[in-house]
């Protein structure tokens, strides 16, 4: 554990420095979304190559793209190595409103161990620590004990509309054997998480249309079909009353959950109880035979978004309405495709439509689930690497929500993919007074470092997904 031990005393010494610098970064206001920052954006990318630099990564490139350029740097002299290949980015989400800000959003300001920033976590922050660990392992031992390539974007918060083009161009260039993103959370303050799985989404609008307009519900009323009641006919056959999903064959690709995941999760102690009194309820509900965590992880959902149609407004109408529609999502899980669940979803609106009314489906964005099996070598090297640092046992979880390019990246890279986040859910991410905890920027840059010796200790055969 030397390297542990030269890397602690290398971050401490330069803490003040490193400080300083991220603060140079912060100040850019790089806000992909507004084009007045477009030069702001070109400004980050290039103080991020020179970073790139100064740690002693090689081959740095700015890559134009149709949108905002991706920063490109490796380090590739460990021959016979595994590679890793960081990603992050240094685009950062808008400001307003500007007066809720304690301190301005590009002035970094640090109060009681927090910096206080837009970008200071998500992900400016985090993507420094990458570049500093390397810098670090460069400086005092010499060299890596791996390979690392680093692919920054600026287009994360505008949904990466230009990256998977940009990885399909350039798949030699970012050929690794792990990759790993540290743009998430952890469990809560002093309990990091290793996050090996997110679901993945798919939508539909449904459009119920019975007469060609509204008619008078005493005249037609008894004699011609109801939109609303035929669309909620077909919203109710979609679940049964214990939450599970009735369409045919919505299941029949769900990878079942590990006992060591149970376990993983059970170790969590979740508190259900605290739960329902934060959000307001007196019950949990889901399917049977599932705590909160499996079914919010690793169980996919049918869920109605909204449903509009007929009168609305004050008092009575006797009306009988000519269409009513309704938008619903489905989360899903591993092995489920999106194409796939929308067919079957079709399928069953099809099979379930009343008489008399005629039902059109048009579909929405969609993103794949992604899961890095929990027994792979690169999760549970993580997850010993926060261990030797913040000395409690790693929480190893998924996500419930859906980042599509991991998906992407999961697909098209073929790399087990690792969420590796050092935030913390109450850091006002995409909100006013974004801060980062400085004691995770800490422990953060060591657990990084050491992360690098765990993989070096695996073949890249091993570290095949
Ligand atoms: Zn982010």
């Amino acid at each position: 554990m030397t390297h542990l031990k030269t890397l602690d005393g290398y971050f401490t010494e330069q803490r003040d420095e490193h400080l300083e610098q991220l603060k140079e970064f912060l100040r850019i206001p790089s806000i992909s979304s507004l084009s007045e920052h477009k030069g702001d954006m070109h400004k980050a990318a290039e103080w991020l190559k020179d970073s790139f630099e100064k740690a002693g990564l090689e081959n740095l490139s700015i890559d134009e793209t149709d949108g905002h350029p991706v920063v490109y740097g490796d380090w590739l002299h460990a021959e016979g190595k595994p590679t890793i290949l960081v990603y992050g980015h240094y685009d950062v989400q808008p400001v307003d409103p500007l007066h809720l800000w304690e301190s301005a959003p590009f002035e970094p300001e640090i109060r009681d161990n927090k910096l206080f920033a837009r970008g200071a976590s998500d992900d400016k922050g985090q993507v420094f620590m990458h570049v500093k660990a390397v810098e670090a392992l460069i400086e005092k031992m010499g060299s890596l004990p791996i390979n690392v390539k680093f692919f920054i974007e600026g287009e994360e918060e505008v949904g990466s509309p230009n990256l998977e083009k940009y990885i399909e161009a350039n798949k030699d260039k970012l050929a690794a054997d792990v990759i790993v993103i540290s743009d998430t959370g952890m469990q809560g303050p002093g309990h990091p998480a290793v996050c090996y799985g997110l679901r993945g989404l798919c939508g539909v609008q449904i459009d119920v249309r019975g007469a060609k307009s509204d008619l008078h519900s005493g005249l037609y009323g008894g004699g011609v079909a109801n939109p609303i009641h035929a669309l909620a006919e077909v919203l109710a056959s979609f679940r049964d009353q214990e939450g599970t999903i009735a369409i045919e064959g919505f299941y029949d690709t769900v990878r079942p959950l590990a006992d060591e995941e149970r376990d993983a999760y059970k170790a969590l102690d979740f508190d259900e109880e605290a739960l329902k009194e934060e959000v307001g309820v007196t019950e949990l509900f889901g399917e049977k035979g599932f705590s909160y965590l499996e079914r919010t992880w690793t169980r996919p959902t049918l869920e109605v978004n909204g449903v509009f149609g007929g009168f609305s407004g004050e008092g009575i109408k006797t009306v009988l309405p000519a269409e009513a529609s309704a938008k619903i999502t489905c989360r899903l899980v591993p092995d489920q495709d999106p194409d796939d669940i929308i067919e079957k979803l079709k399928a069953h609106i099809e099979a379930h439509k009343p008489v008399g009314v005629t039902v059109t489906v048009s579909e929405f964005d969609k993103g794949k689930p992604f899961i890095t099996p929990f027994d792979h070598p690169a999760i549970q090297a993580a997850g010993r690497s926060y261990e030797k640092v913040y000395n409690v046992p790693t929480a190893y979880i998924r996500g419930g929500g859906s980042i599509p390019i991991v998906a992407a990246f999961d697909e098209i890279l073929q790399l087990p993919v690792v969420l590796m986040g050092f935030g913390l859910s109450t850091e006002n991410f995409h909100a006013p007074n974004e801060h980062f905890h400085l004691e995770n920027f800490d422990q953060g840059l060591r657990v990084i470092g050491d992360y690098y010796y765990e993989i070096a200790g695996f073949t890249k055969d091993e570290l095949k997904k």
